[in-house]
């Protein structure tokens, strides 16, 4: 029924930059085998899934939404990939992406944008705007996103779906193409917040193949997700962040979030104000960080090792095939944040950039310690506006970037961060999302709020 929908819808929506329905329907045949036999193999045992198209699958095409990709099929599969497979997952296919991770409107893929199935005229978010646009257009009931400084979050929010950005260390990152190792995470794109809990269960967990994944169980997720759904959040104590609304938030995105917060309160919950007063330096320390590690990673993209090869002569030395290949690789935004990481880790440049971006990334983590001494949460709209149109801010990246204003506190802490959808903006009839961050290893509590706001 999937396969149907996605040949039905995704011309128009493209969503999916590679279907593997032969691949999907063997899955899918044996998983029907295992329900048979009374087999199965987990609660999602047969349940099709999309995967965004950073995460390396054995067989299927990689290319992070990039040129310098096209052709790659990775030889093994990432551990999150491994596990949907041990739980029964039929792969879909591969979803579209900003190039590398880079961006919030899905624009900057090498392949062409996706569009917001709400509106074709406009922007899914991003960078996982391939996964989102799929949930939200019933081609796929689950997918997988990665979350840099919010790109499962945004999307979920301007296309009405749940997006989960999981603790730093709760899901493996072996075999996920990496942007900026220290902030980007894995985690569900789904329509409901049980949903997500599933397939957070499902992927996470300790993964010796990630020195930085956590050696400890998660909490229990989707027990807390069912305890949400009944609606009933006496003792919990939410802060509302106070530098995260007000100016540059969409008036309809506010009345959403208010009335979300409304919510709370009527399901028991204390409701007060909290002040994180670095957060309003967040984005400048993310620009700084991320250029910084994405510069270096993607310095393995030299034209020997993967993917594009281009000789701009028969006789052309090593570096100028690689000075080619990236040149007609990459592509602007991706080139713009190579120039900028590699600017700012420069000899000289290093402490005033770098040095003090690693600073201000530790206030902000001490705002969120101070908070969470009050709070058991902390709420905010996901993204200040509801989705764009395509191109409005192609041309503009600094009006790109103030999209991830709410979504990028939370990478730069290392703590997870869901986001629901809170509504329809009154303006535009589009969606808004609501978004709940809990203190490094407490995602049971994003899951016990989200679902008791659904
Ligand atoms: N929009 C942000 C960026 O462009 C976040 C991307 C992400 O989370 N991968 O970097």
């Amino acid at each position: 029924a999937h396969l149907d929908r996605i040949a039905a819808v995704d011309g128009p929506v493209h969503a999916f930059l590679h279907v593997d329905a032969e691949g999907a329907l063997a899955q899918a045949k044996a998983s029907d085998e295992r329900r048979a036999a009374g087999t199965l193999l987990s609660a999602l045992d047969g349940v099709p899934i999309a995967v965004k198209d950073v995460l390396a699958t054995e067989g299927m095409p990689t290319t992070c939404g990039s040129k310098i990709l096209e052709g790659w099929v990775p030889p093994y599969d990432a551990t999150v990939v491994r596990r949907l497979k041990e739980a029964g997952l039929p792969i879909l296919g591969k979803t579209n992406m900003d190039e590398f991770a880079m961006g919030s409107s899905t624009e900057h893929s090498a392949y062409g944008p996706t569009h917001n199935p709400w509106d074709l005229d406009r922007i899914p978010g991003g960078s996982g705007g391939g996964s989102a646009a799929a949930v939200a257009a019933f081609e796929a009931p689950l997918a997988l996103g990665t979350d840099t400084g919010g790109s499962i979050r945004q999307p979920g929010a301007v296309t009405g779906t749940v997006g989960m950005k999981p603790t730093y260390g709760g899901i493996s990152r072996y075999g996920l193409v990496a942007m900026a190792n220290s902030l980007d995470q894995v985690g569900p794109v789904t329509r409901t917040v049980l949903d997500a809990a599933l397939l957070h269960e499902a992927i996470g967990g300790h993964d010796p193949r990630d020195s930085t994944s956590i050696d400890q169980p998660l909490p229990p997720l989707v027990e807390a997700a069912r305890q949400g759904l009944t609606g009933d959040l006496t003792g919990l104590k939410v802060g509302v962040v106070t530098e995260l609304s007000g100016d540059g938030y969409q008036p309809g995105v506010l009345a959403r979030f208010q009335e979300g917060v409304d919510l709370l309160v009527k399901a028991g919950a204390e409701v007060v104000e909290v002040s994180c007063p670095h957060f309003v330096h967040a984005l400048a320390t993310y620009y700084l960080i991320m250029p910084c590690e994405a510069s270096s990673n993607l310095a393995k993209f030299d034209a020997m090792r993967y993917g594009l090869r281009v000789w701009p002569s028969e006789d052309a030395s090593a570096e100028e095939v690689m000075r080619a290949t990236r040149d007609a690789g990459f592509g602007d935004e991706v080139k713009r944040r190579i120039i900028l990481g590699t600017y700012a880790l420069s000899s000289g440049y290093y402490d005033a950039y770098y040095g003090q971006a690693q600073k201000v990334r530790t206030l902000i983590s001490r705002d969120f310690e101070a908070a969470f001494e009050k709070v058991d949460v902390l709420v905010s709209p996901t993204a200040p506006t509801t989705a764009f149109k395509l191109g409005e801010k192609l041309d503009d990246p600094i009006a790109m970037y103030l999209n991830d204003l709410a979504t990028i506190p939370a990478n730069l802490a290392g703590v997870p961060g869901i986001s629901v959808p809170s509504g329809l903006a009154d303006e535009d009839g589009l969606p808004a999302g609501f978004q709940i961050l809990a203190p490094a290893l407490a995602d049971d509590r994003c899951y016990r709020v989200g679902a008791a706001l659904e």
